[in-house]
């Protein structure tokens, strides 16, 4: 299949700021893209070929649109799972593979599947609904504190609370959800890999992910992650262990927790790009989209190797504002050298939502780091 041509096309399953950034390198090389996203004011509307409206959940709409391309990719994994299988059997090439997405798409799942495959992870267990859990508690099978997360539909912590005691648990809703030991964590990191279907296997570098506790979102990420050369190692053996076991086609973060007392154990893995890898389109010499494309086109793998160490810091919407958007202090950050901010176009901001990145070059991470604490203060994403 020679997407070079012209003639074949692919089709992306959501339309945010990572499908916006992959499509900087279909645009590059030429390739003819088509993307499906419930919203028409979406970021990756303006650089694809084709734009659909639809809704990523509804088997129809999915089914329609996966018939359109050659090959079909997605953004996000809440997508309807079962109009990927009956496309990949009408010979629809779908990356990562629908028993890839069914699998990461449900943490109870893919809890489980760390445990049948021995893959390193914080002891947990799973509830079909509330009452259960108090049952649990009430017998101590369980016990306070605990993380409870929600099976589907969480995403940048909002699935996600920290329980510590009876009260907690009356404002939690209804619904599947996974009991998971409260770890002690040092350091969270991430492991990118890639791999194609013809079998070609590779890794970024280990990156580190600093956290804002109060949101429990990413707030900076450090490449490469400040970690021993034992720990680093460590932190590829199990991410590539993970890789091997999924056996997917495309991308694989795994998000890994270093704890207190030094073991590295698994958090959760996303199948596709991913917000800790993206000051790799400045650090390394492939960056983590154009590897997505790279290997569900089964193209050879690029040179993922660090070119210069980075911080990245992301730009969220401030707690006070909601409505059109704007960015304060702009001008100030793009003065200084080596500083790259990226605008994903979201028309409207929130509370907490992620409407940008500025990625920081510099040979001094600790510097680095320090740039972008000053750069986080500096400008402000509020309404107009
Ligand atoms: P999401 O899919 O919303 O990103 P995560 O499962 O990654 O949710 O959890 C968000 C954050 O919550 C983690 O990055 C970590 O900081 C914290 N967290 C998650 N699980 C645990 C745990 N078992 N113990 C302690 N902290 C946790």
């Amino acid at each position: 299949m020679n997407f070079f041509s012209n003639s074949k096309s692919l089709g992306i399953l959501g339309g945010g700021q990572l499908g916006k950034m992959m499509l900087y390198v279909t645009r590059k090389w030429d390739i003819k893209t088509y993307v499906l996203n419930p919203n028409e004011d979406c970021p990756a509307k303006l650089a694809c070929n084709y734009f659909f409206k639809g809704d990523l959940t509804d088997f129809d709409t999915v089914y329609k649109f996966g018939k359109k391309v050659d090959v079909l990719t997605i953004e996000i994994e809440n997508v309807n799972v079962e109009a990927l299988e009956k496309l990949e059997n009408e010979g629809i090439k779908v990356f990562p593979q629908s028993k890839v997405i069914r699998i990461i798409k449900n943490k109870c799942i893919q809890k489980e599947f760390f445990k049948k495959n021995k893959i390193p992870t914080s002891s947990f267990n799973t509830y079909k609904n509330i009452d259960q859990i108090k049952k649990d508690l009430s017998s101590e099978k369980i016990r306070f504190p605990f993380i409870w997360k929600s099976a589907v539909s969480g995403y940048d912590g909002y699935g996600v609370k920290a329980i510590y005691c009876k009260e907690d648990i009356e404002l939690l809703h209804e619904q599947e959800s996974l009991v998971e030991e409260f770890v002690k964590i040092e350091k969270e990191l991430a492991v990118i890999i890639s791999r194609s279907e013809n079998g070609q296997v590779d890794s970024f570098p280990v990156l580190e992910m600093n956290f804002n506790n109060d949101i429990n979102q990413v707030e900076y990420v450090l490449c490469p992650a400040r970690v021993d050369e034992k720990l680093y190692q460590k932190a590829k053996d199990i991410s590539y262990k993970v890789s091997e076991c999924l056996d997917h086609v495309g991308l694989v973060v795994v998000e890994l927790f270093l704890t207190t007392n030094k073991d590295i154990i698994v958090n959760e893995i996303a199948p596709r790009p991913h917000n800790s890898g993206h000051l790799t389109i400045e650090s390394c010499y492939t960056c983590q989209f154009e590897q997505h494309i790279r290997s569900i086109l089964n193209l050879p793998l690029g040179l993922s190797k660090i070119k210069t160490s980075a911080v990245m810091v992301n730009l969220i919407g401030d707690e006070n504002h909601t409505g059109p958007v704007q960015y304060k202090n702009i001008e100030q950050i793009l003065a200084i050298d080596s500083v790259i901010p990226h605008i994903y176009g979201k028309k409207e901001t929130r509370p907490h939502r992620k409407m940008g990145h500025v990625t920081v070059l510099n040979s001094k991470i600790e510097k680095a780091l320090q740039i972008a604490k000053k750069i986080k203060k500096t400008i402000k994403v509020i309404s107009k």
